[in-house]
């Protein structure tokens, strides 16, 4: 590449060779006309060049500018591919921001960055929700001017991070419980993470619920035989009293006996992965199977109809839905007091759904309570369903087995005449 002071020099010597033959040929003013209209020359053309680029300058378009030929040539050749380079990578760093963005939206959990002073800086749309915030007319302002939970603030003035800190009631509704725990970054800077643990505290407590449930159902039988096993040891009975006594006792362990078989049931639903839908169940033989154990537990004491009206076969896990049948025919006889009907029915209804349900003349249910029947240990008359063996964890257990093959468990009562307990199995769950 020619050097700028080489070309200098040779436009000037040009101009110089060119004044000199002029003045040798034509005169001193001749001479200075031609040397300086070949002086001008470049710099006319480096003005037209430098307007040209001032033009795509102000326009932003450098890269398109169609190049001019000699000296200017390269120079703007090499400027455009400056700027082509510049712009790709500003646009890399954008694509990449934007990417950075969209993924922090994306995230389940709420993300906050506070600069040096604690003001918000980037929040996503998740943590706008948790505390109501809105990030334009939010941004830059102190978080503790927007959250203003003492315990928050108080987490925040101690900056000691370490542990996580829970807020519960918050959110829109008031019905969240979240975790939130600031990682220092940068200069003096924090990322603050919040999780949604509202499900979580939820489980927690109902399994919190669950167990002290539990020990209380089992602490009365065992607190009554321990009574019994009291008397029957520093008393001295008399045969038959001592035979009513261990009758009792029996009641109280097999009481025991159910509420852990019954649990064992539920912990094994949750434990096992769901039925197969291929497992032909034949609805025939269950109702049979039912009609004997029905008649055995009422004793007599109760007239029962068992109408099987479509011959089509479910599909799933036979014990379960056994199980599920049964519970809702024994609770119907438990129930209903004697002399009353039981009416069993299986039957495919007009939109293909497989329905087996169970009425009778009982005492019925009060609207208020049928949501929450199928909760665990939910009774209406606690002294009712121990009487006749309960153990509360019937309809949770039914209402399991019910989701496990997809269907649907509906109580209809009327209290003082009676109630139907049904359950509808989608068309996928039935074989002709
Ligand atoms: P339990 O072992 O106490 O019967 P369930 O879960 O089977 O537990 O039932 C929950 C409650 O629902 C019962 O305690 C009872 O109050 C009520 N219930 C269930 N079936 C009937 C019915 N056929 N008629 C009246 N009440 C019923």
């Amino acid at each position: 590449m020619i050097s700028a002071l080489t070309r200098f020099s040779f436009v000037v010597c040009l101009a110089l060779i060119a004044a000199f033959i002029t003045l040798y040929n034509w005169g001193p003013e001749y001479a200075i006309v031609v040397g300086v209209f070949l002086l001008s020359v470049p710099l006319v053309y480096s003005y037209i060049n430098l307007a040209r680029l001032g033009k795509y300058v102000q326009s932003d378009s450098i890269e398109n500018m169609p190049l001019p030929s000699g000296f200017w040539e390269e120079v703007f050749f090499r400027l455009q591919r400056l700027v082509k380079t510049l712009k790709q990578r500003m646009r890399n760093i954008e694509q990449q921001h934007e990417r950075f963005i969209e993924a922090f939206q994306a995230s389940p959990n709420g993300i906050l960055m506070l600069d040096e002073s604690d003001q918000i800086e980037w929040c996503n749309s998740i943590s706008e929700r948790f505390f109501g915030l809105i990030f334009k007319r939010d941004v830059m302002q102190r978080i503790n001017f927007l959250i203003r939970r003492p315990e928050f603030i108080q987490y925040l003035n101690k900056r000691n991070f370490d542990e996580p800190l829970l807020l519960e009631r918050m959110g829109p509704d008031s019905s969240l419980s979240l975790m939130l725990q600031a990682f220092p970054f940068g200069n003096q800077r924090h990322l603050l993470l919040v999780q949604n643990v509202t499900d979580l505290q939820k489980a927690d407590a109902m399994r919190r619920d669950f167990v002290a449930n539990v020990s209380h159902e089992m602490r009365t039988p065992i607190t009554v035989l321990m009574g019994f096993l009291e008397t029957v040891q520093s008393l001295e009975l008399e045969k038959n009293q001592r035979e009513q006594y261990f009758d009792m006792m029996m009641s109280q362990a097999q009481r025991m006996k159910s509420l852990v078989e019954d649990l064992l049931t539920l912990a094994n639903l949750e434990a096992n992965s769901l039925p197969a839908a291929t497992n032909q169940v034949n609805v025939e033989t269950l109702m049979a199977l039912l009609k004997n154990d029905a008649e055995a537990l009422s004793h007599g004491n109760h007239s029962f109809t068992f109408e099987v009206l479509n011959k089509n076969n479910l599909l799933g896990d036979e014990r379960e839905i056994l199980s599920a049948f049964s519970n809702l025919v024994s609770n119907a006889i438990r129930y209903t007091p004697e002399a009353g009907a039981i009416h069993v029915k299986w039957i495919v209804n007009a939109d293909g759904q497989g329905e087996f349900s169970v009425t009778d003349t009982g005492p019925g249910i009060a609207s208020e309570h049928l949501s929450r029947l199928t909760e665990r240990f939910y009774r209406i008359d606690r002294s009712r369903s121990r009487d006749t063996g309960g153990t509360g964890l019937g309809l949770a257990i039914v209402k399991h087995i019910a989701n496990r093959h997809q269907a649907q468990l509906t109580i209809e009562s009327t209290p003082g005449k009676g109630s139907t307990f049904k359950l509808r199995f989608p068309k996928e769950r039935l074989s002709s």
